[in-house]
């Protein structure tokens, strides 16, 4: 099969785009236009396949989008490509309503005319795979609550309305143009080739560096972490098994209370870490709680049942064993996070950007 991924660049299109290539015999097109968060280094690992190619092309940019569908010719599309951080989005929504719901649109009216042009057999095969997010459901205040395939949208930050309204699209163009859709929201993703603003990635190299180590309000929100591995295999599941109209949660049924996720960290930091930086005694010492995020959500988790039963997913991986490869990945991987800290990678920094 040829698979168009967009976002393929980023933390998790890119391990989607290793583990297509690693452990199938499928063809893989990335599409992406390298913003901050793009970086062609993730993807080294199969840089040389040549069942491995690369498109710089911005999503929302409708005649480049039109031609990669008629020249490629792909039977998938796995979209990703989106402005994800939500801190981003509250300073500045404009690009995530560019790229999250306009990008979105371009994709969905080239994927249908695309679609119309296929003979029979290519169009049963066809599928257009929407990525997003828990986040679109808002947050849970209970302690039993989890999210369902049926909660009601109910999103609170700029970034996770723009997800929602891009889910909106995908289900109307299924329902009003048979666009033959499938569409998974997954809970927080973790694990290697993560760009260091985010919490992991940023607690485990600002403790590196003997940094404070910023934990929002009294840290006490709590999120279901999956390791980026597991979600994207579930992914590639449901690109190619998913039923037609369907939506999938994906989650890690491991739910973990921010400060305990950076708690755990230090320990592991501890163990392995023999010259810490400063006077301190522990990385814990560097734990500094700093002005929580305005409409921060307090609780996300996912009922990951129906992915189960219907496709036969479950993680691999424990938040323990997962956050231990994921340390020990960021320490035996610093050439990787060093060239994004300086600018030196493969992004928008080398001038590559329109
Ligand atoms: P990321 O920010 O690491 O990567 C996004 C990628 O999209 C980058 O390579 C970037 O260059 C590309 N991109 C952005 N704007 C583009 C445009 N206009 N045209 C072409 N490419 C563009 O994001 P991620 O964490 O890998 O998330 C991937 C997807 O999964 C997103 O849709 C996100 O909403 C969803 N998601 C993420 C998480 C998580 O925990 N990270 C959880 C659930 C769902």
């Amino acid at each position: 099969m040829k698979i168009l991924v967009t976002g393929g660049a980023g933390f998790i299109g890119s391990a989607v785009v290793r583990h297509i290539i690693e452990n199938t015999a499928d063809e893989v097109m990335v599409v992406d236009c390298l913003t901050y968060a793009g970086n062609l280094e993730s993807l080294a690992p199969v840089a040389n396949d040549p069942r491995y190619a690369f498109s710089r092309i911005d999503i929302t940019d409708s005649k480049s989008v039109n031609e990669i569908f008629a020249s490629y010719q792909p039977d998938i599309v796995m979209h990703l490509a989106a402005e994800s951080h939500v801190d981003r989005s509250i300073d500045g929504p404009a690009a995530f309503i560019q790229t999250n719901v306009m990008g979105t649109f371009v994709l969905l009216e080239a994927a249908r005319s695309y679609y119309a042009s296929l003979n029979d057999e290519r169009k049963a095969a066809f599928r257009f795979h929407h990525i997003s997010t828990d986040e679109v459901y808002g947050d849970l205040h209970g302690t039993d609550d989890l999210f369902t395939e049926e909660t009601p949208y109910a999103p609170s930050s700029p970034y996770s309305a723009s997800k929602a309204a891009s889910d909106h699209l995908v289900r109307a163009w299924n329902r009003t143009y048979k666009l033959p859709t499938v569409l998974t929201n997954c809970s927080n993703n973790y694990g290697p080739y993560h760009f260091p603003e985010k919490l992991i990635p940023l607690i485990i190299l600002n403790a590196l560096a003997g940094k404070p180590l910023p934990v929002y309000g009294d840290g006490k929100q709590v999120r279901d972490w999956l390791y980026v591995e597991d979600h994207a295999r579930a992914l590639y599941k449901v690109a190619t098994e998913g039923k037609i109209g369907e939506t999938y949660n994906i989650g890690g049924h491991n739910e973990r209370k921010n400060i305990d996720v950076v708690k755990t960290i230090c320990n592991i930091l501890d163990e392995i870490v023999a010259d810490k930086p400063g006077n301190i005694a522990s990385f814990a010492d560097l734990i500094t709680y700093v002005t929580d995020r305005p409409g921060h959500d307090m609780r996300y988790a996912i009922d990951a049942t129906k992915i189960q039963k219907e496709l036969g997913w479950v993680p691999e991986e424990t938040f323990e064993s997962g956050i231990e490869k994921t340390v020990h990945w960021y320490l035996n991987n610093k050439e990787w996070w060093q060239r994004v800290q300086d600018g030196s990678y493969a992004g928008e920094r080398l001038g590559l950007n329109k």
